[in-house]
Order: C-alpha cells, then sequence, then structure tokens
C-alpha cells in the first residue's frame, strides 16, 4: 500500500480500482458494461469522504448522466464541475473511440449550455476501463500497465478539448493528450513544471495560481485550468490581448474575476469558461447536501445528481515533486 495518501486519495485510489475491476471483469465474461454502473462505483466507494445526492432514484433518466461535482476546501474555497460520463468503446479493427455527440451533436451543445447555466465548467469522465478492459491502451510502454495508465482508468478531460468536432476516434486520442486522472485533481501529479502560458496580460494572482502549486479546490482548479491552457497553446490562433470582464453574471463569489479574453479555435472564452467554477464559499445546495438536507428541486431537474468532495487541510500546498510510484493494487 502506497504512504502518506489523504483520505481523499485514498478514496478515489479506491474507486479507480473497483471500476477497474468490474470492467474487467465484464470485459472477461464478453458483456459490455455501463457508465451508470460506474458512476455508482465511484460514489459508493468514495463515501463519505464524497458525500452525495442522487436524483434519480433508480428511474430511468431522461437528462442524461450529468453529475454536478463540487470540490470543498476547509476554508470554503470551492470548485465545481459539470461532468458527464463517456465510456470508451472499440472499433471492431480495435480503435479506441469516444462517442460524445448523441443526438446529432445535441447533447454536446446541451452540455455546454447546462454548464452555463450552473456557472461550472463543463467536464467528460471518460471512463477508460481497466488494463483487461482495454488491452492496455493506451500505455505503449512493453509490457504495458505503469501507475498512470491505471489511473486513466477514470480520465477527467475538458469538454472544451472537444470542441472542434473531433470524430469518435480523434476524442480517443484527445482524452489520452489532455485528460487526468480524476485521482489526480487532488494530488501532486497534476503538478508539471512548465505551462506554455498564452501570451496576453493576466493579473499578478492569476499568474501566481497557473504557475504556483496549489491546495484543495484551487489546486482541482488549477489542474483543469492547465489542462486548456496546455490544449490552447497548440492551437494558431492569435492570442487576444484584451483583458475582458465578461458582460454576463459575474458572482461576487469568485475567487478570480479580472480574466483574459484569450480564446480557443472556435471562440470559447476558456478562462472564463474554467474560473467561473471557482469559488469563495460553495453554493447553499452543497451545504444542504453534506449537511443532509433536501437540496432544492431546480437542481434536481437540471442534474442526475451532486458530489461534494470534501478535502482536508494539508495548510500547504503539496510540493512540486512527483511522488514514488505505487506498489501493485491491494
Ligand atoms: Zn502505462
Amino acid at each position: 500500500m502506497s504512504l502518506d495518501l489523504t483520505p481523499v486519495e485514498e478514496a478515489f485510489r479506491r474507486a479507480r480500482i473497483a471500476v477497474a475491476s468490474h470492467t474487467d471483469k465484464m470485459a472477461k465474461a464478453h458483456a459490455t458494461w455501463r457508465e451508470e454502473t460506474a458512476t455508482e462505483l465511484v460514489l459508493a466507494n468514495t463515501h463519505p469522504v464524497v458525500r452525495f445526492a442522487d436524483f434519480t432514484r433508480g428511474e430511468e433518466s431522461t437528462i442524461g448522466a450529468d453529475w454536478l461535482w463540487w470540490w470543498v476546501g476547509q476554508d470554503g474555497t470551492s470548485f465545481g464541475a459539470l461532468v458527464q460520463a463517456k465510456k470508451l468503446t472499440f472499433t471492431e479493427a480495435d480503435t479506441a473511440q469516444v462517442k460524445y455527440r448523441h443526438s446529432k451533436g445535441r447533447q454536446f451543445t446541451d452540455l455546454l449550455n447546462a454548464a452555463k447555466d450552473l456557472e461550472v465548467p463543463a467536464m467528460y469522465a471518460v471512463y477508460f476501463g481497466g488494463l483487461g478492459y482495454r488491452s492496455g491502451w493506451p500505455c505503449e510502454k512493453e509490457p504495458p500497465g505503469c501507475d498512470e495508465c491505471e489511473r486513466l482508468t477514470i480520465t477527467m478531460v475538458p469538454v472544451l478539448a472537444y470542441s472542434q468536432s473531433p470524430t469518435p476516434a480523434h476524442a480517443a486520442e484527445l482524452a489520452r493528450q489532455y485528460g487526468v486522472p480524476l485521482e489526480n485533481l487532488t494530488d501532486a501529479e497534476t503538478w508539471w513544471p512548465t505551462l506554455p502560458l498564452p501570451t496576453v496580460p493576466l493579473a499578478t494572482d492569476l499568474r501566481d495560481f497557473l504557475i504556483r502549486p496549489q491546495d484543495g479546490a484551487r489546486e482541482v482548479a488549477q489542474a483543469v485550468m492547465r489542462l486548456l491552457i496546455t490544449f490552447r497553446s497548440r492551437q494558431f490562433e492569435r492570442a487576444t490581448p484584451e483583458t475582458a470582464l465578461p458582460a454576463d453574471s459575474i458572482t461576487a463569489d469568485r475567487v478570480f474575476t479580472d480574466l483574459p479574453d484569450d480564446r480557443l479555435h472556435n471562440g470559447n472564452r476558456y478562462f472564463e469558461h474554467v474560473l467561473r467554477g471557482l469559488r469563495r464559499t460553495p453554493p447553499g445546495y452543497v451545504l444542504d447536501i453534506v449537511n443532509g438536507n433536501a437540496p432544492p428541486t431546480w437542481l434536481a431537474d437540471q442534474v442526475a445528481g451532486v458530489s461534494v468532495v470534501q478535502l482536508p487541510a494539508r495548510g500547504h500546498p503539496k510540493p512540486p515533486v512527483k511522488r514514488p510510484r505505487d506498489g501493485p493494487a491491494g
């Protein structure tokens, strides 16, 4: 067993191992598995570090499988994301794919619109499944199966990374390139030393946030932001130099309001998209869920459920180092 894991790190590791075990057993039985089952395994294995409210109550859901996740730090700083579960599948020729554009792309647009309404970024939880299910993909090492590959069992991908309508096969490649294991969002592995910052003026506090180690909810938001900054750096769009306050709905509760207007190829303001989810205090419905009270009905009409990750107080950001590889599972 690895040393020095926080309860949150333990919980997400346990969840990932449970999902990998399930998908691999189903693959061995030549049976399919469902995203909903994987999500239930995540919730069951992370409780009570993750408190949740499931609004579907076992009913056939018409609203899709979008869950609202909030990471809440001890000081109240919180980061939210609207998460849609997707599974990695394989064509008959064994090409990995992520089918994310159901209903001729309407599902994709609906997800972005719902995230905007909730003032959080949109993320995919792409279940890569265990190494048995994906026959080692995406590891190119011989033999496959390094620790990072196992962590990719549950891979979080910013939805904006799919904004140029990639094919399902390209979407799988993008998940590998711009995805991060769920458990890495709350541990030091998300840190990497250089970041190709866009050539736009950045407020000092925002710049520090992007390039220095962070703690709690800020660490999660930073990890997502860094993925999109890296994605942006590989587009040949001119940088948008203006620093523009978005006209729509700035809440007083945001950690950062002075955001660059820099955009992705398709016009998405990625700073605004991600950092609208970083707040000084959690929304009221998050407190309802933590306290075991019923969340508001308007929310239950919009999402399948809400999960709240209660982050421990480390008191200081983790140092920017890669920790030693974990031992074998179990
Ligand atoms: Zn590997």
